[in-house]
Parts: structure tokens; C-alpha cells; sequence
């Protein structure tokens, strides 16, 4: 997963892009970039691997001058964690240049590059958003904008895009909507990002979102909008109002706290827990349900279990050793609030099941007597294809257990989960056009064939 920002018209645009990339470092912490553009035409690049924090300083922020200007933070995958794999991706052709950021994973790169490569092309990078890159050099239109259209045309898959074709500003997103991307608006400037809260930080106001297949263009001739790509049935991801996208985000037009909260209230009617004396949340992405919950249930609403904020998200650490050690340096359960008490722990969802036990057997050493874990969203049964980063189904651990298999791995006395119907009905305008594949195992388009599903794209590190 990533997120992606994107200014233009304002003569801080690579300071603004900076400021949003800061509230969407939560969908990538591999790497951050940045491309401007200068007043007479020349772009400009600045990587790094790392955190948004670490890899501007005040050199790299002052050799990105311009009105014009996109960025990028990339979730680390299952492949290659490389500066050449870092977004945005700036190439130089005959007559200018391209800048691309992309969220998403396409589901036929693999085919789209080979033919490329047939064709004599040369990538830089092992992600799948290269593809459109080279595809729009290759790409013939009247205008900008036409020419991003033929070069999506027969591209499949996830992308929200952010595209700088010399002084043009694109952005675009796939027919099926899968990857949220709204637009705002900046004094005189337009802003475009991942999530609401990167364009709360810069104070611009929230304008719509870009529309699934649809091309926006921005340049000296003013704005044009555009049904860019042949429209297909919108499959939103509802894992992004599950997880993934910040509470203080408003994502497919609707308010990720409420529906975190609603999803939370749904799972305390699906799954009530008798004789229970509090609930907690593992924070910080499931505070909203777990207050859902009490609040449903008529429990009290505890802070029992404390996340350090230093640490990054456990799915980083590439090995299970790794993950299993961090499970303890990222939470710390409160004693005095769980000690003889009958509680109910609710997270968001469960994957490989590694936190979960690793937390459960840090409530339980606390005192806990009873614990009853429930989940927010139904059981993950199958890996995304589409830019989330679940491993593959035999590490899915809800894939490989029963239901009393894994509340018995898990160790809790009770395990709920919420189904998918009750999941889809709290989603802003659910429960329809919503891709629910990796909990149903439906998935909406054809996917790639090998097992990996972020490699399957042809990104090891993809675009995601
Ligand atoms: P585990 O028990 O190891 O499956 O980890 C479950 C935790 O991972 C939950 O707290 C989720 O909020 C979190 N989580 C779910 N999906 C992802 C993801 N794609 N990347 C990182 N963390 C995730």
C-alpha cells in the first residue's frame, strides 16, 4: 500500500507535498519521494528510504523548487526494500519528461512488461508502475490527458495516480475505484491525495473525490475532467475503512470514525460477550470499534493495553522472529485495569494471527482472567491482489485453522468475528461496490496466477 500527494498551482508545492506526506506516512514507511517541477520546466527528484522525517531535510526540500509537484510514500512488501523501487518514478524522454506516483497493484504487469521488454524497453525498477510509465512515453494523444488515457487503456488492477508529463499535471483512477484519491482546493491551487487528512494539514478544503475512471489534467489551460478509462462495476477496497485509512479520513465519501465505530457497535450485536467486565482496543487503528463495542454493549470503555509510538507497524519486520519480539516492544498491557477482570479485546482484523497470540498471552500474564477476543471485520481468507499487503493463504491463519483451532492458538476463552454482511452494511454506501475478496475469496476481476500476490504483479516491492 501507499499514499500518494500531489500539488499544483502554489508556490510551496514541494513544502505542501511534504506536510501531506507526513499524514500518509501510516500507508508507507519503506520510502518517501518528492518530484517538482520549476518554473521554466525542469523537474526535480528527491528520494529516500525511510521515513518522510528522515529523508527531507532542509537540502533536499531546497532543491525541489516549482508550483507543481507530487509525492510518495511506499508500504514495504514482501519483495525487494530498494532506493530504485522508491516513488515517485522520474524518467526522461525526447521533449520532456515523466513523473508517476501510484497507488495500487496492477493485476497484469507481468504480461504488460514482457511486451514491453519484447519491444526492447528498458525498466530501472522491478515495481509494476513502471509499466504505465513506459506506456505513456509510448502513448500517442491530442492532449495530455488523451495520451494518459491510451496508456491506461488494458492496464488491470488497482492504481491511483499522480502524473507529471512535463508541465501537465494527471491524475487518474482505475474504473473500480479500488484506491480512495480526493482533490481539494488551495487558495488558488489544486491538492490531490490518498486520504482527507493529508489535505486537513495543508488547510486546503475538501473538493469531491476523483471518480473511478476517471483522468483529471491541470496546466496552463485550466482544469479538464474526463471519463478517462471504460467504466467497469466500483469494487472500493472496504478494507481501507477497516484498517488501513486514518480515522480522521474521509474515504468513498464517508467518515472513517463512523464507520470504524458503526463496525464496532454491529460486532457487539453479531458478538455479544456475556458477563464481561470491560473492553479495550488494540490500538491504534481498532479505538474506534473497540469504543463501538462498549458503547453497544453498555461496557466500560478501558485504555489497557498502551502502544508505543516509536516502534513502526509489526508486518515490517521481514521475518516471524522478528515480528514475535516486536509484538512485546510495541504494546505493553495496563496491570491495574486488568488484573481478575473478564475482558473483551477487540482489534480490526487478525492476518497471520502473530500479534494477536503475542498480545493475548501479554493480557493474560497481566492478570486478565478471562479473554474474549473479537474482530471488527470478517476472517482474511485470501490475499489482495489489489495493493494490500497480506501474505500469501497458507500464512492466512483464519485460512489455515477452524474456528476452535484458532481460539485455541489464539488462547482466548471466546473468539468473535463480524461477518461480512454485517461488515458491508457500515461502510459508506455499502453494502454494494465494495471488493470484499480477501474475506469472501470473491474477487472481482481475474487475478494473476502465481500464489504471491504482490510478486504475482510483477513487483517484488511493487507499486503497491
Ligand atoms: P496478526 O495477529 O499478526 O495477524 O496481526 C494483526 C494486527 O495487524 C491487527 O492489529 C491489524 O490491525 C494489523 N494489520 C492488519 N492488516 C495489516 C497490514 N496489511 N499491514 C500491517 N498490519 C496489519
Amino acid at each position: 500500500m501507499c499514499g500518494i500527494f500531489g500539488v499544483y498551482g502554489h508556490r510551496d508545492a514541494a513544502a505542501l507535498t511534504q506536510l501531506g506526506l507526513y499524514s500518509l506516512q501510516h500507508r508507507g514507511q519503506e520510502s518517501a519521494g518528492i518530484v517538482s517541477v520549476d518554473e521554466g520546466g525542469r523537474a526535480h527528484l528527491s528520494r529516500a528510504m525511510g521515513l518522510v522525517s528522515e529523508g527531507f531535510g532542509e537540502e533536499a526540500m531546497a532543491g525541489l523548487p516549482g508550483a507543481l509537484a507530487i509525492g510518495h510514500t511506499r508500504y514495504s512488501t514482501a519483495g525487494a526494500s530498494a532506493i530504485e523501487n522508491a516513488q515517485p518514478v522520474l524518467a526522461r524522454m525526447r521533449g520532456g519528461h515523466i513523473a508517476l506516483a501510484h497507488n495500487g497493484n496492477l493485476t497484469n504487469a507481468v504480461a504488460l512488461r514482457e511486451s514491453l521488454e519484447d519491444g526492447g524497453a528498458i525498466f530501472a525498477s522491478t515495481m509494476d508502475s513502471e509499466v504505465i510509465v513506459h506506456r505513456i512515453a509510448r502513448a500517442q494523444g491530442a492532449t495530455p490527458e488523451a495520451r494518459l488515457a491510451s496508456a491506461l487503456a488494458g492496464v488491470e488492477g488497482a492504481y491511483s495516480l499522480l502524473v507529471v508529463l512535463n508541465d501537465t499535471m494527471l491524475v487518474a483512477r482505475d474504473p473500480r475505484g479500488w484506491r480512495p484519491l480526493v482533490m481539494g482546493r488551495l487558495g488558488g491551487g489544486w491538492v490531490f491525495a490518498s486520504e482527507s487528512c493529508a489535505l486537513d494539514i495543508v488547510g486546503a478544503t475538501i473538493d469531491g473525490e476523483v471518480q473511478p475512471g476517471e483522468i483529471v489534467a491541470i496546466d496552463g489551460d485550466g482544469m479538464r475532467r474526463l471519463q478517462g478509462v471504460a467504466p467497469a462495476p466500483v469494487t472500493r477496497c472496504v478494507f481501507e475503512h477497516v484498517y488501513f485509512a486514518r480515522p480522521d479520513s474521509v474515504v468513498f465519501g464517508g467518515a472513517v470514525s463512523r464507520s470504524r465505530r458503526a463496525l464496532g457497535r454491529q460486532l457487539a450485536r453479531e458478538c455479544p460477550a456475556p458477563g464481561a467486565d470491560l473492553v479495550f482496543a488494540v490500538p491504534d487503528s481498532s479505538n474506534a470499534a473497540a469504543l463501538g463495542y462498549a458503547e453497544e454493549a453498555g461496557l466500560p470503555y478501558e485504555l489497557a493495553l498502551i502502544r508505543n509510538h516509536y516502534v513502526g507497524r509489526t508486518f515490517i519486520q521481514p521475518t516471524q522472529a522478528g515480528r514475535d519480539a516486536k509484538v512485546k516492544v510495541k504494546y505493553n498491557p495496563v496491570r491495574e485495569l486488568l488484573e481478575g477482570r473478564r475482558v473483551v479485546m477487540v482489534d480490526d482484523s487478525i492476518v497471520r494471527g502473530t500479534t494477536t497470540r503475542g498480545l493475548v498471552s501479554l493480557v493474560r500474564a497481566a492478570g486478565a482472567r478471562e479473554v474474549h477476543m473479537r474482530v471488527s471485520s470478517a476472517p482474511i481468507i485470501s490475499p489482495c491482489y489489489y495493493g494490500i499487503d497480506t501474505p500469501r493463504r497458507e500464512e492466512l491463519v483464519a485460512a489455515r485453522m477452524s474456528h476452535g483451532e484458532l481460539t485455541a492458538h489464539l488462547g482466548v476463552d471466546s473468539l468473535g468475528y463480524l461477518s461480512i454482511e454485517g461488515m458491508l452494511a457500515q461502510v459508506p454506501s455499502g453494502p454494494d461496490g465494495y471488493c470484499h475478496a480477501c474475506f469472501s475469496g470473491r474477487y472481482p476481476t481475474v487475478t494473476p496466477t502465481d500464489s504471491a500476490p504482490q510478486r504475482a504483479a510483477g513487483a517484488p516491492g511493487g507499486g503497491a
